[in-house]
């Protein structure tokens, strides 16, 4: 019988994940399934360009996959049950497996604060991306709209409404300072960019509720906004958490530094799914940034332990935040391994090319899942093989 390998999400890391797993090991002894309940591949870096009109190119993942020897399965994941080893999959029964790739990704957070599901609009998820650009194209000249959350998502979010709709009010709610974890260099470059375009900037400013006109602060001042954008942060799917795997209090699955749960050794979680240790031992962020390179120490790793091979020895770290400001306009903030920034970025055109550069690339290593990777398809070693944990 086949090594059942079942990955389950097909974001950045899931569809990295089988495509490598599907160069890796032999067909012969393995069968590889990639579980995901949308059709097609959902470039979510790309999901406020969506919102405002743009149209990233539809890839179908059964196009993607086709001559791999990854099987597509199209399903919604409902439970997963790691001590039967199964995935409950919503009108499709179960999936045996004897190796899990957990790599479901994340979801827009509400953060607890009142109004923000009933009237927040978001741009965390494929649906809720199409839902705001309907909303936007029906505002008229003047409207206000209100983007909270002065983290990456959010500059991004603001800067391509500014852009696309420059007749419209655009404002940003930040808790702290404007990108004040940024150099000082890029810090300047944002402020100007800002001001080119004509975004009004709350900072240091709690949101404390969200209404259908608006945003209440904590200290009691009404946000006025015909369409208030919610981007506070994102949150994992309560799968994981309602599974015996042992999970961070963010319900990410707790993983050593081959992407394998601390709780279940055949499980693997890669991605936002993941709460994986950094360069500095500190859990990486959720970001396409990590999700790359979680599901090649996964899939490295998940090979290396049924053939016999090395271990990979790389720890995962960044070299550089790449933030859009609209389509011509971008930050690239280089930073350390373990995300701490450095003094110098590149700013302006050249930063959007790179920017631009890194969000093909991303796409283009989903979009051709084993051209990444040389063919080292090994057979699964029959005896149990002898690799430290
Ligand atoms: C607007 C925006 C801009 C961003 N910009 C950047 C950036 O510039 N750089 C960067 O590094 N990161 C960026 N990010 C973050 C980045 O997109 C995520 O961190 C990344 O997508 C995580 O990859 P993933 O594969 O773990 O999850 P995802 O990309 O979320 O993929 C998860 C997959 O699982 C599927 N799925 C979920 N639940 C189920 C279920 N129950 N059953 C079956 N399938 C399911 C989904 O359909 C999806 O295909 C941005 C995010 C947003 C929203």
């Amino acid at each position: 019988m086949k090594h059942r390998i079942v990955v389950l999400g097909a974001g950045y890391a899931g569809a990295n994940a089988a495509g490598r797993l599907a160069k890796r090991l032999h067909p012969a002894d393995t069968e590889i399934t990639l579980v995901n309940a949308d059709p097609e591949f959902v470039e979510r870096v790309r999901l406020h360009q969506l919102a405002t009109g743009q149209d990233p190119r539809p890839r179908a993942l059964t196009d993607l996959f086709a001559g791999t020897g990854v099987q597509v399965r199209i399903a919604r994941v409902t439970a997963v049950d790691v001590d039967r080893k199964t995935v409950a999959l919503a009108d499709a029964g179960e999936i045996a497996y004897d190796t899990l790739v957990y790599a479901l990704g994340s979801a827009a957070a509400d953060c607890g604060v009142p109004g923000v599901a009933e009237h927040a609009h978001f741009v965390a998820g494929k649906q809720q991306a199409l839902r705001l650009r309907a909303r936007l194209a029906g505002l008229a000249a003047g409207e206000a709209v209100l983007v909270v959350g002065g983290g990456l998502t959010g500059i991004e979010a603001v800067t391509e409404i500014a852009e696309a709709r420059p007749d419209l009010e655009v404002a940003l709610a930040a808790r702290g300072g404007l990108g004040d974890w940024l150099s000082e260099k890029a810090q300047r470059h944002l402020r100007k960019a800002f001001d080119r375009l004509g975004i009004t900037v709350h900072e240091h400013t709690d949101i404390a509720g969200v209404e259908a006109d608006g945003a209440v602060t904590a200290d009691g001042r009404v946000l006025p906004a015909r369409v208030t954008v919610w981007t506070a942060g994102f949150a994992v799917h309560p799968i994981a958490a309602a599974s015996t795997l042992e999970v961070s209090a963010t319900g990410q699955i707790v993983v050593d530094e081959t992407m394998r749960s601390v709780s279940h050794a055949d499980v693997y979680a890669v991605g936002d799914a993941a709460f994986a240790p950094g360069a500095s031992g500190a859990p990486l962020r959720m970001s396409c940034a990590s999700g790359v390179p979680t599901a090649y120490q996964a899939a490295d790793a998940i090979a290396a332990r049924l053939t016999g091979g090395g271990l990979p020895e790389n720890k995962i770290g960044y070299t550089g935040q790449c933030i859009s400001l609209g389509r011509r306009d971008a930050i690239v903030q280089w930073v350390t391994p373990d995300d701490r920034p450095k003094p110098s970025a590149v700013t302006g055109r050249t930063a959007a090319r790179i920017k631009e550069m890194i969000c093909r690339a991303a796409a283009w290593s989903v979009a051709h899942p084993t051209s990444m990777v040389p063919v080292r398809r090994r057979h699964i070693d029959p005896v149990p093989v002898a690799v430290s944990a």
